[in-house]
């Protein structure tokens, strides 16, 4: 028997909206407050799957878009899903590619329908739907899938906006119907045939091609999209509970405007959403960020700040962020975070890693990976510990206070 994900809250601080849970899915359970790396093409860049485990990562993102293009949702299928072609045993959440679609500058046209696009890769054309969007998800044995939404640039007039609300709750809406016809043919990863597309009430049975141990069935979660706008994101939030999902995504934000509405935004929306299921934040942000949004309401958040940045040399640290490059640094015996417990940090000096990035070395990009991705993991154990010890209030203060 499939069963929904469950989502249980066992903690909150009384003084903020901030809460401590747990989100079982079908691969393991994860804690929250929780912070996803993010793993674009199948890999989070510049660092393994073994040492991801380490660092306790209990769930990654992978990018539809990439996967789709390459090496193709049919061929991880063949492979028994992503899990296995990666070799991830871990929760998995999958953007719609929307995101990634709507950003390629020229190459997208939204419709009705959905988005026609050229490919970043070879220009050939391509076309997703929100229908697309589920199918290729539950292709590559996502955990958590989204909904196809419409992202707008910052800024964009009321609308703009307005027009991307209404097309996102009509795309939450066939997403879900889509997804529906899966669940009531009992499909698992595999594609929906013309009978099952036909018949919604066929009870074949193929079977997951990754059995799971606790036969939890895939999450679907919607987004509520509205820019700063206040009266169309809780337009949208309304219409996206009405379709009703799993969890709830706040997207949009994090995409040029200033911090202080990103926050107005989040705590306006978060509030919107209903209690009992997870929240989550797209694409933010820092660790300061992370901690004022957990404080809002927020459960969930991505970004390839930590791992970007190092790949550009940039460590974040308890002492804010430290530009590993400079000359400074040349013969600093210290680690990149004296604060920090990480196996980079207990080894490898300033000194050595600065080195590194000026000889163009691989490994200089792999340790500030490591680090930084522990410095995010790790704030969000710290987080989620002051919840649950009544702590929170006095651990944002002093992240607020900076070094
Ligand atoms: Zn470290």
């Amino acid at each position: 028997m499939h069963q929904e994900i469950k989502f249980e809250i066992i903690g909150r601080d009384a003084d903020s909206r901030a809460r401590a849970g747990v989100l079982h899915t079908a691969r393991g359970v994860v804690e929250t407050p929780v912070f996803m790396p993010v793993g674009t093409a199948g890999t989070v860049k510049a660092i393994s799957q073994e040492q991801l485990e380490r660092l306790g990562a209990q769930i990654i993102l992978a990018n539809t878009y990439h996967l789709y293009l390459r090496p193709g949702h049919e061929v991880v299928r063949q492979m028994g899903g992503l899990h296995r072609f990666m070799s991830w045993p871990r929760a998995v959440l999958t953007d719609s590619g929307g995101y990634q679609v709507m950003s390629l500058k020229g190459l997208g046209r939204v419709t009705e329908d959905g988005v026609s696009f050229r490919s970043h890769l070879d220009g050939s054309a391509h076309f997703l739907s929100p229908e697309l969007a589920v199918d290729i998800q539950n292709a590559l044995g996502s955990d958590i899938m989204m909904t196809l939404d419409e992202c707008v640039e910052y800024p964009a007039s009321h609308e703009t906006l307005h027009r991307a609300v209404k097309l996102t709750g009509r795309w939450a809406r066939r997403s879900k119907e889509h997804w529906a016809r899966y669940q009531e043919s009992g499909i698992r990863n595999q594609e929906l045939g013309e009978e099952e597309r036909a018949a919604p009430h066929s009870t074949v049975d193929s079977g997951p091609l990754i059995p799971n141990s606790q036969s939890l069935i895939p999450a679907l979660f919607g987004i509520v999209q509205g820019g700063t706008d206040k009266g169309l994101r809780r337009e949208s939030a309304e219409e996206i509970i009405e379709v009703g999902f799993d969890g709830y995504a706040i997207g949009g934000l994090s995409v040029g405007e200033p911090k202080s509405e990103t926050y107005e935004v989040t705590d306006y929306t978060a509030a919107l959403l209903p209690a009992d299921r997870p929240r989550y934040l797209m694409g933010v942000g820092t660790p300061e960020d992370l901690v004022e949004c957990v404080a809002r309401g927020i459960d969930m958040f991505d970004c390839v700040m930590p791992t970007r940045n190092a790949r550009n040399g940039t460590a974040f640290t308890s002492q804010g962020k430290l530009v590993v490059k400079n000359a400074a640094y040349a013969k600093d015996e210290s680690p990149l975070d004296p604060a920090c417990e990480c196996s980079v940090c207990r080894r490898y000096t300033r000194a050595y890693l600065r080195h590194l990035f000026l000889a163009h070395e691989m490994l200089g990009a792999m340790l500030t990976t490591s680090h930084n991705l522990y410095f995010y993991l790790d704030t969000l154990r710290k987080i989620r510990q002051a919840i649950l010890s009544g702590g929170f209030q006095e651990y944002r203060s002093r992240i607020r206070a900076g070094p």
